[in-house]
């Protein structure tokens, strides 16, 4: 099967019937081979009447019908567990993303050879509110992921070799970073397209405000597990150790200063008048609890169940 057509929704039921025969539209011109994989993450609406009325009109269509809402990262893994087709290609259930794209996704995973080909809005139909925040958040994540050639890592459409979706683990809200997640894994042929974008034709942006904190707040997760995870006292012991060696120096200054004024037999200050007696007293607390910390986490991650989770390439 050439392509598999990941969908995750969420109360789009006005979106879907006009989505699903443009895709078949677009499919049938160039006569691929597909499916079509809606995930229902738990409308309320009719999305999943729809679903079930285009599975009799079509055997190239599946769905996963979530319980209750979880999220559209949960609704990517899923979608991504059950493809089949050589290129995965994900899109949103709005219409923001044009399905006339899939054919040179197609072409950009299958003959330049990119592991991952994620979609650039370049010219965006969204509020300013979420344009802003949101060029700053990219700017940030390319920084942090070394990803330097993404403009845009939150776009819905994007378009995958089978194998980097079979080991990628897209959960929380880490759709937003897919691309860091497929470097981890160890695929870094990333490229991008620049793609049509439309302005949401019904109903409304399923994410608020919350998204910019929790955006970043999933970026230093991210960050901290793929670099420290399986070693957490490199990172906890590290600071320990500077903490432990700022007490000391401290130390050093406060007995210093009073065998000195011992010595000269000048006024004797208490060493408690020392802002030094406070850096020593401090940097030993925090010195001990960043080593416990990273005890135990040197804990937890031995009896991780995927601690030897390694990605093996090849093997002859
Ligand atoms: N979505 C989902 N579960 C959620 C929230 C969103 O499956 O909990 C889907 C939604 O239906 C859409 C896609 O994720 O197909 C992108 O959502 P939205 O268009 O609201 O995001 P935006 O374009 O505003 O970033
Ligand atoms: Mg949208």
């Amino acid at each position: 099967m050439d392509i598999s057509v990941v969908i995750p929704l969420y109360n789009e039921a006005e979106s879907l019937p006009e989505l699903f025969s443009w895709i078949e539209r677009v499919m049938d011109e160039h006569h691929f081979t597909y499916e079509i994989i809606f995930v229902d993450d738990g409308s309320t609406d009719d999305s999943w009447k729809i679903i079930e009325g285009f599975k009799q009109r079509s055997a190239c269509v599946h769905g996963i019908r979530f319980r209750r809402n979880y999220g559209k990262s949960p609704g990517l893994h899923c979608g991504f567990q059950r493809a089949q087709g050589d290129v995965v290609i994900t899109m949103d259930a709005d219409l923001q993303d044009s399905p006339d794209e899939i054919p040179e996704l197609y072409r950009m995973i299958k003959e330049d050879g990119y592991d991952l080909v994620s979609g650039w809005k370049k010219k965006r139909y969204d509020p300013l509110s979420k344009t802003i925040p949101t060029k700053l958040f990219n700017a940030t994540a390319r920084k942090i992921s070394g990803i330097h050639n993404l403009h845009d890592f939150n776009c819905g459409l994007k378009a995958y070799k089978n194998i980097v979706v079979k080991n990628i683990e897209v959960y929380n809200d880490m759709h937003r970073y897919i691309p860091y997640l497929a470097k981890i894994a160890g695929f870094n042929k990333i490229g991008e397209k620049v793609v049509h974008h439309q302005a949401r034709k019904y109903g409304k942006t399923k994410f608020g405000l919350d998204r910019f904190v929790n955006g970043y707040l999933d970026l230093i997760t991210l960050w901290f597990t793929s670099k420290f995870g399986k070693k957490p006292m490199h990172f906890f012991g590290l600071w320990g150790s500077v903490m432990f060696f700022l007490s000391f120096l401290s130390l050093v200054a406060v007995l210093t200063a009073k065998l000195f004024s011992l010595w000269a037999g000048s006024p004797r200050p208490l060493v408690a008048s020392s802002p030094f007696f406070y850096i020593a007293l401090t940097g030993m607390i925090v010195g001990t609890q960043l080593f416990l910390a990273g005890f135990i986490g040197e804990l937890i991650s031995r009896n991780s169940p995927n601690r030897n989770n390694y990605k093996i390439a090849d093997e002859i």
